[in-house]
């Protein structure tokens, strides 16, 4: 595949944590939404098995012809599998139930942890991003994504055991930077939930600022309702409902991205 040089392919995030209902897939999908929305070509790839990031997208799991599931077994390509997110406005190569299998199907597999990495790399041209939505625990699967990946997104609540729980996945990235992806870095903290009135975490969000400096986004995504009820109707926040101040800060999450990655929208 030497052609990859050719082309300047995605920028591949992984949206990872390894707590549940921090809200990585709803990073994940409204980042998406958003950077559709400034004109990136984007992928979305579900790695959870409950298939979150897809029905959120618009996306019947119960009725996926094809999954990330046959493309990590090489069952599929990318390109066959990923279908359009109705009115998010990005594509997706979609999970359900079928993937926890892989996890035990790929063990005895070579090149187990780099499937997802060489399925990308064959779509690299139609993408400027991929966003990788993580399941919440450190497994073969989060290896995948992490393989593939040029950085993590890590979406925490500023609670008290926030930082507490990160140098678990901290030292995860170090690990798969060390021995398996020279490439991996931490892009960034994304302080979500948050809400302003609540001392405490004004207070954490300050410890995380002085602990990680530029690696916390200055954008910070506010609690607000408008998101939580998206997924039921089949679509992103910031599609749903622009206007709330949650979709909003999702556009300036998306635009503050690029920014940082000297690509101008
Ligand atoms: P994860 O993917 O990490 O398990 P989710 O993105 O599914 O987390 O979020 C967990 C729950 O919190 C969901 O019900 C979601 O709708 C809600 N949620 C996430 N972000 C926000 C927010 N900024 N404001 C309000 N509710 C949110
Ligand atoms: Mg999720």
């Amino acid at each position: 595949m030497s052609q990859a040089s050719a082309v300047p392919g995605p920028r591949i995030f992984c949206v990872a944590n390894q707590k549940g209902g921090v809200g990585k897939t709803t990073t994940t999908v409204n980042l998406a939404a958003g950077l559709a929305l400034i004109g990136q070509r984007v992928l979305v790839v579900d790695l959870d098995p409950q298939g979150n990031a897809t029905m959120g997208s618009g996306i019947d799991k119960r009725a996926l012809p094809l999954s990330v599931y046959d493309v990590l077994l090489e069952q599929a390509g990318i390109a066959e599998a990923r279908q359009p997110s109705p009115k998010g406005g990005y594509m997706v190569l979609g999970a359900n139930r079928d993937l926890a299998g892989a996890e035990v199907e790929l063990v005895p597999l070579e090149r187990r942890e780099k499937r997802l990495k060489a399925a990308i790399a064959a779509v690299a041209a139609d993408h400027d991003f991929v966003l990788i939505d993580c399941p919440p625990s450190l497994s073969l699967l989060t290896l995948n994504g992490l393989c593939a990946a040029h950085g993590v997104v890590v979406p925490m609540q500023c609670e008290y055991f926030a930082l507490e729980g990160l140098s678990d996945l901290v030292n995860t990235i170090k690990q798969v930077h060390a021995n398996l992806n020279p490439e991996l870095q931490i892009i960034g903290l994304l302080r979500v939930m948050f809400d302003p009135r609540i001392t405490l975490q004004q207070q954490v969000s300050e410890q995380l600022k002085a602990h990680f400096g530029e690696k916390v986004f200055d954008t910070v995504i506010p609690r607000n309702v408008r998101l939580a009820e998206a997924p039921s109707y089949g679509e992103p926040g910031v599609t749903f409902d622009p206007a709330s101040k949650g979709a909003q800060a999702f556009v300036e999450f998306a635009k503050e991205m690029v920014q940082r990655l000297g690509r101008t929208p």
